[in-house]
């Protein structure tokens, strides 16, 4: 099934983001912009949904409802204003005039949840004939999906934004349902938390990844592998030693092995997982602290954690060029990485101008779609190739 589209204009790029963090967890492509004369250039007939401020410098939602009529568009919109509810209503009624469907109103500020229901109105609205309405996978469906191959792992390169070398790749589960299509990791990594597979799931992604970079280094390819690990393996205290079996069994070179534990979940419990962390850095592991900014490190926490590597999460960095407030978190986390001797990876590098400013920040490594998507590991073979 092809992917939901969405397109968010919003001046107030707060809220822009917090549409599109909601959105990308749903599973839908999401462009945003807080620049309304970019409308015209962002539009394409493809968009499914446009979820638009009313209120805007230079220009205002109905006039970009105006353009969607002319344009033909068939898209579905929302509507978000800070303003009295009145006004969502006149707009609304506006859309009817000019043929579009209106999915609902927001008014600011509105909770995740809120924009969550009409979206997934959306999606169910339009979802094929035949598939399974209203259901998201279950517990069985994911057990089922480990036991059948559903479970697939892509690839997204990681570059030194100084010479422009690919240093590795950041390994990612997928799950394509025969029915539902592809679940987002941010539905089923939690539903596998929540109900004992995660062990399961990260054992098959850790086999398979390590398979693949030796496999890799085979075929002449220098390529380090970072892996993502939920905080609940890191309750297992016998991980750093089937970890290293598991590398040995396969003939594989553990320094290459960087593993990634979220902000969020390791500084909750700092001391909980300090042991494990430690034990696994001395085994010859690189640890990354992922999603940095979005948790409650503090200072203390930060510089007595093993972390050989920071990543910045991408909130911030697809931020930075139009919020200075974006672009600060994003500077400071590179001073105070570096002053940890830690290396810092940016993520979410979605444009040149993003990737530019990264390097006169002095960022060492970056990811995101403005370099490579994720993909297949014989598609990173030939990404590689060509790049030559
Ligand atoms: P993460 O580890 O922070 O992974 C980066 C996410 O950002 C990936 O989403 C990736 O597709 C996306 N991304 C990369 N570049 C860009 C960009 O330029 N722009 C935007 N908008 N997004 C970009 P994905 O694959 O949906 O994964 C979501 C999260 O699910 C991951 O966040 C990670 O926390 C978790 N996850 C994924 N695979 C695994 C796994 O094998 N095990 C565990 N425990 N968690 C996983
Ligand atoms: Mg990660
Ligand atoms: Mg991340």
């Amino acid at each position: 099934m092809n992917k939901v589209k969405l397109l968010v204009v919003d001046d107030e790029v707060d809220f822009a983001e917090f549409v599109a963090e909601v959105a990308e967890g749903m599973g839908l492509d999401v462009v945003l912009t807080d620049d309304p004369a970019e409308f015209a250039l962002l539009y394409s007939i493809d968009i499914n949904i446009f979820v638009l401020d009313l209120f805007m410098p230079d220009t205002d939602g109905v006039e970009l409802l105006r353009f969607l009529h002319d344009n033909n568009s068939e898209a579905s919109v929302i509507f978000m204003s800070g303003k009295d509810e009145t006004v969502l209503h006149t707009a609304q009624e506006l859309a009817h005039e000019q043929g579009l469907t209106v999915l609902g109103t927001l008014q600011k500020p509105f909770r995740a949840q809120e924009l969550e229901k009409l979206l997934t109105k959306y999606v169910e609205e339009t979802r094929p004939q035949g598939r399974v309405i209203n259901e998201m996978p279950t517990p069985d469906d994911l057990r089922r999906a480990l036991a059948n191959n559903e479970l697939t792992l892509v690839y997204q390169p990681q570059i030194n934004i100084v010479d422009h070398e690919i240093k590795g790749v950041e390994v990612l589960i997928r799950w394509h349902h025969p029915l539902m299509g592809e679940i987002p990791a941010s539905y089923f990594i939690p539903l596998a938390e929540n109900n004992n597979l995660i062990m399961d799931i990260s054992s098959f992604v850790t086999k398979a990844a390590i398979h693949q970079m030796v496999y890799w280094e085979k075929i002449g390819l220098d390529l380090k592998i970072s892996i993502n690990f939920s905080p609940k393996i890191l309750d297992d205290l016998d991980l750093p030693e089937k970890l290293v079996t598991c590398a040995m069994e396969m003939d594989a070179d553990i320094s290459n092995v960087t593993i990634e534990v979220t902000e969020t979940a390791i500084m909750s419990d700092v001391m909980r997982y300090m042991d494990i962390l430690t034990r696994l850095k001395m085994k010859g592991f690189a640890l990354a602290i992922d999603d940095f900014g979005t948790g409650y490190s503090s200072l203390q926490q930060l510089v007595r954690t093993p972390f050989t590597e920071l990543k910045i999460d991408k909130v911030f960095v697809r931020g930075m060029i139009r919020d200075k407030k974006c672009r600060s978190i994003v500077e400071i986390s590179i001073l105070l990485a570096h002053k940890l001797d830690m290396t810092v990876v940016a993520e979410g590098i979605e444009n040149e101008k993003t990737w530019n400013l990264l390097h006169d920040l002095g960022c060492d490594h970056g990811q995101g779609f403005f370099m490579g998507r994720p993909m297949a590991a014989a598609e990173i073979e030939s990404w590689i190739d060509q790049r030559r």
